[in-house]
């Protein structure tokens, strides 16, 4: 894996993450592949609006169809029939935020499925073996997501486990795969600062903020975003888990963060919130229901040339599946190429007009 910065502008900056599987500008969008596929969309149609890289829950595709099986079917990519980079997390903010019941040990965490209530047990090992054998480009270490608001005594009990997970993993890293580190330490800057000390001494290709967007005000997270950004490695990729609200990522851009993911344009999009250029439009308006006009004059993407706003409110109100297929494609094409605008602001040195612009628009 290499990654060189290309521009910067103030602490904004714009590169490329080269693997072998293909190139991703950055700062880059995920989007979320939880199961092996980005709900109502082919690889095709994800190719054709410009994803580089997509995302996949190593936690769904070990409880199903298990990661075995996908293994045998010749690993994820030939699974999906996805031929570019794919990025697996670990599991671990799964198994803290879905699994009704966990135990945590030093070791490792055991955990009911969400599925069948089986009981699984998943460490630093597992986590490494499970995507090792789904074959992603790039694995995420298994780490303690700490719930919010904790204690600052629980937050470094926590921190001591993902920084003992993160060396182990860092010891199964396999060839060929980059592995990325996380940092925790919930909303105290000593812990972050030490963590991310610890991680860079460990060593990985890329690093992680995550245990953000758990339920803190808004401002607290602008305030962790800012204050993580300058810590990490300026040669490496920056990634900030999970926060995929723009006005978080015109606050993380400009902080110097590099990659995103989100479940937010693809939820959004099936049930009917829609992303524009003029903010976000709600497709069920009635106001809508004798519309010709496209849902945004502004968008190029196959919805917006080709369907009025009356037919993708009709088809939205009769549930049909076109609907799901239609307002993702949109969603998804309105993020990466605002990310793709993103990109061009900061070459030309002009990102602070383009935070400016935009941050009305989608706060
Ligand atoms: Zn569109």
């Amino acid at each position: 894996m290499m990654f060189s910065v290309v521009k910067k502008d103030g602490n904004a900056r714009t590169g490329l993450l080269e693997l072998s599987r293909g190139v991703i500008h950055t700062p880059a969008f995920m989007p979320v592949g939880t199961i092996g596929t980005v709900k109502a969309m082919s690889p095709d149609e994800l190719k054709e609006i410009g994803a580089e890289i997509v995302l996949s829950n190593t936690y769904h595709l070990y409880l199903r169809p298990g990661h075995k099986i996908i293994e045998s079917l010749g690993g994820l990519h030939a699974f999906m029939n996805w031929d570019r980079p794919i990025l697996t997390d670990s599991g671990g903010f799964q198994v803290f935020s879905l699994s009704a019941l966990r135990k945590i040990e030093d070791d490792g965490v055991h955990f009911k499925s969400h599925l069948d209530g089986s009981m699984h047990f998943l460490g630093p090992k597992e986590a490494m073996e499970i995507q090792a054998a789904l074959g992603s480009d790039i694995a995420m270490v298994l780490d303690d997501c700490t719930p919010y608001p904790s204690t600052f005594e629980y937050a470094m009990d926590s921190l001591f486990r993902t920084l003992k997970w993160a060396e182990q993993c860092r010891e199964l890293r396999r060839e060929g795969q980059a592995l990325f580190g996380i940092a925790q330490g919930s909303f105290y800057d000593k812990l972050r600062k030490k963590c991310i000390e610890e991680l860079i001494d460990i060593g990985f290709d890329g690093y992680a903020v995550g245990g953000l967007s758990v339920g803190e005000p808004k401002e607290e997270m602008h305030r962790l975003i800012c204050f993580t950004a300058p810590l990490l490695p300026k040669d490496r990729p920056r990634y900030l888990m999970g926060i995929g609200d723009l006005g978080d990522v015109l606050v993380a851009v400009e902080a110097g963060f590099d990659m995103f993911d989100c479940v937010m344009p693809t939820r959004n999009a099936r049930n009917g919130t829609l992303f524009t250029s003029m903010g976000r439009v709600s497709i069920k308006r009635e106001e809508f229901k004798a519309d010709k006009g496209p849902l945004d004059p502004d968008c190029g993407c196959y919805t917006c040339r080709n369907y009025s706003k009356g037919y993708l409110r009709h088809l939205f109100l009769s549930r049909e599946i076109l609907s799901m297929r239609l307002n993702t494609i949109h969603n998804l094409y309105f993020y990466l190429n605002f990310f793709r605008n993103m990109r061009e602001s900061v070459m030309e040195g002009k990102f602070t007009e383009f935070k400016a612009r935009w941050q009305e628009i989608v706060s």
